[in-house]
């Protein structure tokens, strides 16, 4: 009798928003499907001009969240393939 092999995470939507879940939920050692009705990255990320920003936001949680973020970019600079493109800016 066939089996059915499911994943623990689908994610709908191949943008950053979503690599990045896929990311981190494999990372954590779970099964993940992406799926998207297009190509990866050909919604609002293919636009992106792919500025990290903390200055021009304020104290709160999307600065908290901000913070984060730049830090996450930094591990993942130093993770990922030589040719990505990381380059801080102070
Ligand atoms: C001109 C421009 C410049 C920008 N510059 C910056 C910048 O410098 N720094 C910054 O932080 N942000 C920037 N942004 C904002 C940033 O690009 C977005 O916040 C980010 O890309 C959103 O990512 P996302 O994964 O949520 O959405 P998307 O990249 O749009 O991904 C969503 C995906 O879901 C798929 N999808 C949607 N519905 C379905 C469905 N029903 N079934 C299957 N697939 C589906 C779509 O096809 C798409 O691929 C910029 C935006 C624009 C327009």
């Amino acid at each position: 009798m066939p089996t059915r092999h499911s994943p623990d995470v689908v994610i709908i939507g191949a943008g950053v928003v979503g690599a990045a879940c896929a990311y981190y939920a494999a990372r954590s050692g779970l099964t993940v499907a992406v799926v998207d009705r297009g190509p990866v990255a050909g919604g609002t990320t293919g636009a992106g001009e792919g500025n990290l920003l903390v200055s021009d936001k304020e104290a709160g949680p999307e600065l908290d969240l901000a913070l984060l973020s730049t830090r996450l970019w930094r591990e993942l600079s130093a993770a990922l393939p030589p040719e990505t493109e990381y380059e801080p800016k102070g």
